[in-house]
């Protein structure tokens, strides 16, 4: 069985026995910032396993891509890859343990058809700390479906026992299923004895997360409201199992890969590691790429960055010029692109990407390879800071340094260089070591008791009463904060907007009327994943306690220009799309009190005319004070009143349309003015590219605006009087500087171009043409007639008059004169004009040619 048919066998089975087939979701996470990328095929679903969202039907099954960024080192051996697809399965408060455990032996043994024999599974065996004892249940079921007591290992916590995913939350004992990969890799299990999981015995599915303990953040567990199976297998590990392959690598889904690299390298034979590396890293590149991600420093970009650098390096570490990497993403897009259609659809541009990652890192390679020879010659070693400083100036990661040093038989100090890490990050942002204060999530999973959306009153008032029901401070939820400390505040109902939407939070106070004295300052607030918000807040007196009725108060005035940056986004984007026209899509926005920024989509820079216009357009919105209009409809009516949404957020099931006049219309959260002539006035204040094919507009309001426009003017006068012009002369006064500039002045020497040097009757002359005033022109006719001795005829033929001039050396004064030679010239080009013996200057009508110059001397017989 390949790939495909794996898929197709896993996932079919489960939908005969009464799951609902969902589709996998990307493999960077929506809505969830405690993610970097899915790394299991629960994570896009764990709202479903906390009640916070109702799933589609009870029983699921699906695939999903995943990235294991912690597995990035132990790619290579025969079983972790970055890249996997996960086969799932899930019952959420359905079937548990029993049934889940049936269904996956159902599944090995029958429609996949592997031989019992080579099966092994884990249960749980208790935990005194935790307070649990061994999971006997599955067990039990595990030797009902078949597999004899001897082949089911308990094992402690630390292995089957699984979550939660943050501090808190739903966790519970797991099963897994594991292949018994033959004696070569080790010594069989003995019951009783220890259970190698690393290398003969390989884990092929966690056949059952049994979630039924919700973690308090107070360590305590206790029963959820309801109980759910989770179940995660590797496709490629299945693979390899029902094939008998040796390694991941040798599957349908990884071997044309791993040839492709070997053809790049031009390393044909024997499989090495570096070629399962480069296959396996390229791979995940492209499915974090495929998805949106570019290569950055920082966050999600950083690690297709850390991956395609890893491979440059060990290319290059090969004797590669560069790394040919497109036959590569061509068999990633071969093998995968059937079943993502956007790995295909994509191509071009991820392959755009790599190559300019490449480009980029492969001057920084060479450099750093040669630093790191010189470091390996002069010392025989590489120190942790020698690593870190390959790492700061050359970006060189320190897994490649490890790599290409241990190349060269030289070990690196880990930990120096992860201290040396460190004391740079405490250098550089000036916080002592674990000094950071523990700060609730909005992605925690909190206690069910203290779960619930809370009430925002904000859009229609800035102050309101409210009643604490969670305080969580010093990584933990107390029931007490006193004056002095920092606390996460959930209160029941507030008038703070909470950080979203590309909104910041409200800041503002709160206080306790029952305690006079009491309360404190709000810096922050965030909206916690489930609907709860959260305002960080300073005690600056008395003391805050669970149950508290107190007094919350949005800072009126950050508040106002928040609003006002935010319609005027709206505003904003209404005039792009009137302006430049309707491709245009917003591609991000961040709205602050005192500026907004929007990102959108359009191919070039913005002219100077388009600015105006967008400005203006905007500004003329503004004054005609439109009033807000909100109605609160279902998606799909948004939708079809023509509304703007943007992709791949979510708003929930009724959503706020929020209009302004006739010109603008959006799905929006946000708070904003009651009116548009409290924006009072807009300006732009930068326009700019931040990625290709997406610009970013800075934008201001309000005082800010006027401010802008004060600055401006004052720059502009002071302009005006460095050039001693008035400021509305400012720019004929600075073209003409500009055009000075760049002509030569007057008297100064002329810039003479395509010079032509003859001998006309034994008389050596030179005919060029020149730029440069008239003085210049004759200077530089003198210079060269007496300095070469012979005859010079200089002409401008660029200007509006064509000058010509005409000079002879005084040692050829008794053979011809230069008033001569420029008589005869405008005699024959008409025009006029006059001088001496050795210097003439005229205007011609006919623009001088060389032939026509060359004619005139030789009429003019020496005298
Ligand atoms: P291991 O201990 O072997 O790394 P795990 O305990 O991390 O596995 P789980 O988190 O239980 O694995 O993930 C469920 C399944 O996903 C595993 O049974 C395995 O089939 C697959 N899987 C996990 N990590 C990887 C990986 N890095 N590469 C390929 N498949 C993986
Ligand atoms: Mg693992």
């Amino acid at each position: 069985m390949n790939g495909d048919a794996i898929r197709e066998t896993f996932v079919r089975f489960f939908e005969r026995h009464g799951h609902r087939r969902i589709s996998g979701a990307s493999v960077v996470p929506v809505n969830d910032p405690t993610l970097l990328f899915v790394n299991s095929g629960m994570a896009p679903l764990k709202k479903y396993f906390t009640g916070e969202k109702v799933p589609p039907a009870p029983e699921l099954c699906n695939v999903q891509g995943c990235i294991r960024t912690k597995d990035i080192d132990d790619v290579g051996d025969r079983h972790h890859i970055t890249y996997f697809e996960m086969l799932g399965s899930w019952s959420i408060d359905g079937y548990f343990k029993e049934r889940a455990v049936e269904l996956a032996h159902e599944l090995l043994t029958g429609d996949l058809g592997l031989d019992p024999r080579r099966l092994y599974v884990t249960v749980f065996g208790g935990d005194t700390g935790l307070g649990l004892p061994a999971d006997e249940e599955s067990a039990l079921a595990w030797e009902r479906a078949g597999i004899p007591r001897d082949r089911v290992v308990a094992l402690p916590a630390e292995d089957n026992f699984w979550g939660p995913a943050g501090d808190s939350g739903p966790c519970g004992p797991c099963t897994e299923v594991f292949l018994d990969t033959g004696e070569e890799f080790g010594p069989a299990y003995v019951p009783g004895g220890a259970f190698d999981t690393k290398q003969r015995y390989i884990e092929i599915w966690n056949a059952g997360v049994f979630m039924e303990f919700d973690k308090g953040l107070d360590g305590v567990l206790r029963p959820l409201p309801f109980t759910s199976v989770d179940t995660g297998s590797g496709l490629e590990r299945m693979e390899l199992a029902l094939n008998g392959l040796d390694s991941v690598h040798d599957t349908s889904l990884l071997a044309p890969l791993v040839r492709s690299v070997q053809d790049v390298l031009g390393e044909k034979g024997e499989v090495l590691h570096h070629h399962r590396v480069i296959a396996d890293h390229m791979r995940a590149a492209v499915a974090i790429m495929s998805d949106g991600v570019r290569p950055g420093n920082e966050g999600r970009g950083y690690i297709p960055r850390r991956l395609i650098r890893k491979c440059v390096t060990m290319a290059m570490g090969r004797h590669q010029e560069r790394f040919d990497f497109e036959p590569i993403v061509e068999a990633v897009v071969g093998s995968l692109g059937g079943t993502y259609p956007h790995f295909a659809t994509e191509q071009t541009a991820v392959m755009a990407a790599i190559a300019q990652e490449r480009d980029e890192f492969g001057h920084t390679v060479r450099r750093g390879l040669d630093q790191l020879d010189k470091v390996i010659a002069q010392r025989g070693r590489v120190s942790g800071s020698d690593a870190f400083n390959l790492f700061a100036t050359y970006g060189l990661p320190v897994e490649i340094t490890r790599d290409l040093a241990a190349a060269r038989g030289v070990t690196l100090d880990r930990e120096e260089f992860d201290s040396a890490l460190r004391r740079h990050k405490v250098l550089s942002r000036g916080v002592p070591e674990g000094g950071e204060r523990r700060r609730l999530r909005t992605g925690d999973v909190l206690p069910a008791a203290v779960r619930g959306a809370t009430e925002f009153l904000g859009y229609d008032t800035l102050e309101s009463d409210g009643v604490i029901r969670t305080l969580f401070s010093g990584g933990t939820t107390v029931e007490e904060v006193e004056a002095g400390s920092g606390a996460d505040v959930i209160v029941d109902r507030t008038p703070f907007y909470g950080e979203g939407g590309g909104q910041i939070g409200d800041r503002g106070t709160v206080r306790v009327p029952a305690r006079p004295g009491s309360g404190g300052e709000i810096t922050e607030t965030v909206v916690h994943d489930g609907g709860g918000f959260l305002h960080r807040v300073e005690v600056t007196g008395g003391s805050l306690r669970v149950g508290d009725t107190v007094v919350l108060t949005v800072d009126p005035s950050a508040r106002v220009m928040t609003a006002a940056n935010h319609t005027a986004t709206h505003l904003l984007g209404a005039a792009l799309r009137s302006v430049l026209g309707p491709h245009v899509h917003q591609a991000g926005s961040l709205v602050e009190p005192q500026r907004l920024r929007f990102d959108f989509t359009h191919p070039r820079a913005l002219t100077t005319d388009e600015l105006t216009a967008v400005e203006r357009l905007v500004n003329e919105w503004v004054l005609t004070d439109s009033h807000r209009h909100v109605e609160v409809m279902t998606q799909e009516e948004a939708k079809a009143s023509g509304a703007i949404s943007l992709e791949g957020e979510d708003y929930g099931e009724a959503v706020r349309v929020l209009s302004f006049g006739d010109f603008s219309k959006e799905l929006c959260g946000g708070t904003h003015v009651d009116h548009t002539s409290q924006i009072g006035s807009f300006r732009i204040v930068s326009e700019q590219s931040i990625a290709s094919g997406v610009r970013r507009v800075v934008a201001v309001t309000r005082q800010r605006a006027v401010e802008h426009s004060i600055e401006q003017a004052s720059s502009l006068s002071e302009v005006a009087t460095t050039l001693r012009a008035s400021p509305k002369d400012v720019v004929s006064a600075a073209r003409r500087l500009v055009e000075a500039a760049r002509t030569p002045k007057a008297g100064t020497s002329a810039r003479v171009t395509g010079a032509h040097e003859t001998v006309v009757n034994d008389i050596p002359v030179m005919l060029a043409q020149a730029e440069g005033s008239v003085g210049g022109l004759r200077e530089e006719a003198r210079r060269e007639a007496e300095e070469r001795g012979r005859v010079v005829l200089l002409w401008n033929a660029s200007g509006e008059r064509k000058t010509l001039v005409v000079s002879v050396p005084k040692r050829l004064g008794d053979r011809l004169r230069a008033d001569d030679l420029l008589a005869n010239a405008t005699r024959r080009l008409g025009g006029g004009g006059g001088g001496n013996a050795v210097i003439a200057q005229g205007g011609v009508d006919v623009p001088p040619t060389r032939e026509s110059l060359l004619e005139v001397l030789t009429e003019t017989r020496p005298g």
